[in-house]
């Protein structure tokens, strides 16, 4: 019988991190979460503890990581992901970013493990190339506000990139573009969250700008199968996962609108600063290299997104975004 693999997981409470967890463990493997609860929910990934093949440790991945026992596979998600929190909180995510990957990369070194880097669709800035295949460099500003998070996962790539170079660590790199679906936090200052929350709570839906700009968005269940191939290919260059069915954010507004039979009206405010303009993957590389593309369209991943929030307890609509100190 093949050897149950060992994985660990940075970010496990998160939004992607506990369906990654989830995926893990169904298929048969040691799943080892790690988590500092910074921006993520222990309710997430709850169902799991009462597993024997579930460890969960709740620390920083910017300190010294010491894991006993062998690893396969390390997928370091462990970071900030939406605006409201990393502009709040602008110092841990370079950190996490850097540190944090530094510090996970070295104990892929010394387990011999594979690591996959959360890469982001953001590496590629305010992009200039419609639409952003992997060679695009991207068009960033580094002193913006969103220039920590941007910046940081940009270093993240090198110094991944760097370790598969010099140290010859096994490495993976996913650039990920807007990602939804169940546990997303609904104040996370998103436009998908955000809007559901606003028709939910029976408020306007506000969208920013005059709407024009477009968004691509993944369903989560689709994401977390382009990582799974991703990590089991053995390509070390970046590859963009993401779903390339494109919406301006006023069209999806009214589809959200319709969701709620119509009842909220639209609201326009002002776009904030270095909003990108447009987003839309190119997956040509995910498709012939890991034979991937989405398979979950928008109208139905979002009545599963809409069922799970529509599901929750009342006061989980009324949430206020996390204080940090
Ligand atoms: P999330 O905030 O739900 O999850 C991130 C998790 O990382 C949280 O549970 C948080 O507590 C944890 N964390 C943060 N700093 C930490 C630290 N120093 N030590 C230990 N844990 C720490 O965000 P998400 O949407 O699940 O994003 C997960 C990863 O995917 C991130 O790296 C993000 O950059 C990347 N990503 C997400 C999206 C998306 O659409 N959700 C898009 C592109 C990239």
């Amino acid at each position: 019988m093949a050897q149950q693999k060992r994985v660990l997981i940075t970010g496990a409470a998160g939004f992607l991190g506990s369906h990654l967890c989830d995926r893990f463990i169904r298929e048969g493997c040691h799943v080892i979460g790690i988590d500092n609860l910074i921006t993520g929910e222990l309710q997430n990934i709850e169902h799991l503890f009462k597993l024997e093949n579930f460890e969960f440790y709740h620390h920083d991945v910017t300190k010294f990581i010491h894991i006993s026992g062998e690893l396969d596979y390390i997928l370091h998600f462990a970071s900030p992901a939406s605006p409201i929190d990393y502009l709040k909180i602008p110092i841990q995510t370079l950190k996490v970013g850097a540190m944090g990957t530094h510090n996970c990369l070295g104990l892929a070194k010394a387990k011999n493990a594979r690591m996959l880097v959360a890469s982001t669709s953001e590496v590629y800035g305010d992009p200039q190339v419609h639409p952003q295949t992997e060679e695009y460099w991207g068009n960033v500003n580094p002193v913006g506000p969103r220039g920590v998070y941007d910046e940081a996962k940009r270093y993240m790539e090198s110094i991944t990139m760097a370790y598969h170079t010099f140290h010859k660590v096994d490495t993976r790199i996913v650039r990920i573009f807007n990602t939804y679906g169940p546990r997303m936090r609904l104040n996370d200052g998103r436009a998908l969250p955000a809007f559901i929350g606003q028709v939910l709570r029976g408020e306007n839906i506000t969208v920013f700008g005059d709407g024009s700009q477009t968004r691509s968005f993944c369903f989560v269940d689709d994401l977390v199968e382009g990582i799974y191939r991703l990590l089991h290919s053995d390509y070390v260059m970046p590859v963009n996962i993401g779903n390339p069915d494109e919406i301006s954010l006023l069209d999806f507004a009214k589809e959200i609108q319709q969701l709620s039979n119509g009842k909220s009206e639209i609201i326009f405010e002002p776009l904030p600063i270095d909003d990108p303009k447009q987003r839309q993957p190119d997956i040509t590389k995910a498709k012939q290299l890991l034979g991937w593309e989405p398979k979950i369209d928008r109208k139905e991943g979002l009545q599963v997104t809409y069922n799970y929030f529509k599901n929750l307890p009342a006061e989980a609509l009324y949430l206020q975004p996390k204080v940090f100190n």
